[in-house]
Parts: structure tokens; sequence; C-alpha cells
């Protein structure tokens, strides 16, 4: 099949990629996530893309549009939905393109990750999937992901220190911030559990 993988930078490309060009599949890349603060961290992780794809033959489109404006935008008074927000934006967009340019199928990267809420992006790439009638093609890469880590060490490429907004930026450096979050997680599970939480939670402290 025709593949349109959404790409979240190079490193969590690893494993997704070698696992479906491993099932036969043609995969092209779409690197698109206007979540990516600050400018600088942006850029840094598209060149560390762009490594990737000298050193594989991997063909992606990047968009090179920062999206600071239009993320910020859709975001603010929404901070506890950020999460979801920020599936919405880059999915939406994906299944779009997948459908316009024939793809048999598409995926994303973002279900390599252990930090990010696999569930809620199953839910997102079928919505999306049934609205551009195009197949969401579901794997759960998360198994690959010491492999993924180690061929990113050995190709030498730049691993983010945290998930991409500016507000996980803040909860992977600030230590007040991490302390509090933790205390609050504390108090909501002894109360309701730990399913009780939200998303923006669920994928704060990327430690890939
Ligand atoms: S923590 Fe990650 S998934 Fe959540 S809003 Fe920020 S960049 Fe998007």
């Amino acid at each position: 099949m025709d593949i349109l993988l959404h790409v979240c930078c190079g490193p969590c490309t690893i494993y997704p990629l070698s696992v479906l060009r491993g099932e036969g599949h043609r995969v092209r890349g779409y690197f698109y996530n206007p979540n990516i603060h600050p400018y600088r961290e942006f850029r840094r992780r598209i060149g560390a893309l762009v490594t990737l794809m000298e050193k594989t033959g991997f063909k992606a489109e990047i968009d090179r549009e920062y999206g600071l404006a239009m993320y910020m935008r859709r975001v603010v008074f929404n901070e506890e939905q950020r999460c979801a927000i920020c599936y919405d934006i880059r999915l939406e967009e994906t299944a779009r393109k997948a459908a316009e340019q024939g793809a048999d199928a598409f995926t994303t990267t973002l279900l390599y990750s252990r930090y990010q809420n696999h569930g809620l992006l199953q839910e997102k790439c079928s919505l999306y999937a049934r609205k551009y009638g195009v197949e969401f093609l579901y794997r759960d890469f998360r198994l690959g992901w010491q492999e993924g880590i180690d061929r990113a060490i050995e190709l030498g490429l730049y691993r983010q220190p945290y998930c991409g907004c500016i507000y996980s930026e803040q909860e992977r450096y600030d230590k007040k911030l991490r302390r509090r979050m933790r205390q609050q997680r504390l108090e909501t599970d002894s109360d309701t559990g730990p399913s009780s939480r939200h998303g923006m939670e669920i994928c704060s402290i990327q430690d890939k």
C-alpha cells in the first residue's frame, strides 16, 4: 500500500518506518507540527529529520511554516485539552493530505511514543479517516521503543527533551511546576483513581 506517514520528529520515525517498509508498503512522510516551539527547537527537529532522510533514503514533505500563532489561538483558554487539540491539528491535516494525494492509508509516528495518549490518538485518526474517506493504518509502534532509541543514537540524531509545545517545555524544566503536578496527580488518584487524569498530564513529560 501507499502510506502517508505523519512524522513528529526524526527519532520517532525510525521504528515505524522500518515496520512499514518491512511489511512491503511504500512510505512517504509528512512533517506537520505547528505545536513545536520555540523556533530554534522547531528548526532543530527538522534538521534531525533531514539527517534521517539523507541516511535512509526516506522521502518526506516538510512543512517549514512555524505555527506558533495558529497553535496558540487554538489552545489558549483550552489548555486542559491541549493535547487533544494538538492531535486534531496534526492528524486532520495528515488525513486530508493523504486523501488529496490518493494514498491508500495514513498513520503517525505519534503511535511510537510511550508518552502520548495512545487511545486518544487512535480515536482521532479513526475520526479523520472517516471524515476524509481514507484508511487509517493502525500499528502499536511502542513495541519498538528501545530499538528506535538505540538506532537514533547510532545515527547521531538530535533527540529532543520535551514533547513540543511551550507548555511541555516548561513542564520539563520548571522543577516547582513538576512538583505541583506530581502532588495534583497524587491527590486526583487518591480521590478518583488514575483514569480521571486529563490528556494534558498524560503527555506532559517527554524524556525520550
Ligand atoms: S504536550 Fe505534546 S501532544 Fe500535548 S499539546 Fe504539547 S506538543 Fe502537543
